[in-house]
């Protein structure tokens, strides 16, 4: 049982500002009591054992704290570790931006039983936002699949990635997003496993595939470059804890054991 809102604990508190973290001068997780005081918007979620609040804004980060990139805190902890502060990034962002009833207005509150919403006045519940997204990598030969994109990122080459839509299968999405995005075919799909990314609310569900037809036409309002990469000669791609990096890698070394063959 979860209780949005309540419990702020002080053993596993995370204080975030974006898409940063605020950590200590050994990189632990810091949470100044003095901060949550302060803070515009908080969470406790019982299920996971941990709360986490909004730096304040106008406030000056204390001098042995500063913040670290969320997706850099990743790359350097566990699998659990990253889950917890995956979880509590995204009900922090979801609370914020949840505060009043989508059918009449009224302002919600926590639920009592379940982490959620509850509107006072129709009943309505709000559960937190999640945004499924289907992320490949495409094979052909030795070589992979890698973008670059237009507005964010641009000094990395990623996997092909995007939101499954309204009444979509998440095969039928990951089908039309490569189509989209690069004009090609795919076949062979594999589903390689997930990673909630909160930023703000993805789910990221992986999948290696194989080159079926078609030349690359890139879609020009969203990526500026497809590239077929060497699987032993790779371009810069993104930061482990990703599940952007484990697909390449993945892929990557399976080509390097064929070859080896
Ligand atoms: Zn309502």
């Amino acid at each position: 049982m979860s209780f949005i809102g309540y419990d702020i604990q002080a053993d596993r508190r995370y204080c975030f500002s974006g898409r940063d973290i605020l950590v200590d001068e050994n990189g632990l997780p810091a949470s100044p009591a003095e901060l949550l005081a302060l803070s515009p918007v908080s969470v406790g979620d019982s299920q996971c054992g941990a709360s986490a609040f909004e730096f304040p804004g106008g406030q000056t980060v204390p001098s042995h704290c500063r913040f670290i990139p969320l997706r850099q805190y990743f790359a350097t902890n566990s699998e659990e570790e990253v889950a917890v502060v995956s979880r509590m990034k995204a009900l922090l962002g979801w609370k914020k931006a949840t505060r009043f009833c989508p059918c009449c207005a009224s302002l919600l509150e926590p639920h009592p039983k379940e982490a959620a919403m509850v509107c006072p006045n129709c009943g309505t519940s709000q559960y937190p936002k999640i945004e499924p997204c289907v992320i490949v990598v495409i094979k052909k030969g030795d070589k992979i699949l890698l973008l670059k994109h237009k507005t964010r990122n641009q000094d990395i080459y990623a996997c092909l990635a995007g939101f499954v839509e309204a009444g979509e299968s998440i095969e039928h999405a990951l089908r039309r997003e490569v189509r989209e995005e690069t004009g090609l075919e795919i076949t062979g799909i594999r589903y390689m496993g997930s990673q909630a990314w909160p930023f703000p609310y993805q789910l990221m569900i992986g999948f290696i595939a194989d080159y079926l037809s078609g030349e690359i036409q890139i879609q020009e309002d969203e990526i500026s470059e497809a590239l077929w990469c060497d699987a032993c000669n790779l371009p810069n791609i993104p930061a482990a804890g990703s599940i952007s990096r484990y697909l390449i890698e993945y892929a990557c070394d399976e080509i390097r054991s064929r070859r080896k063959k």
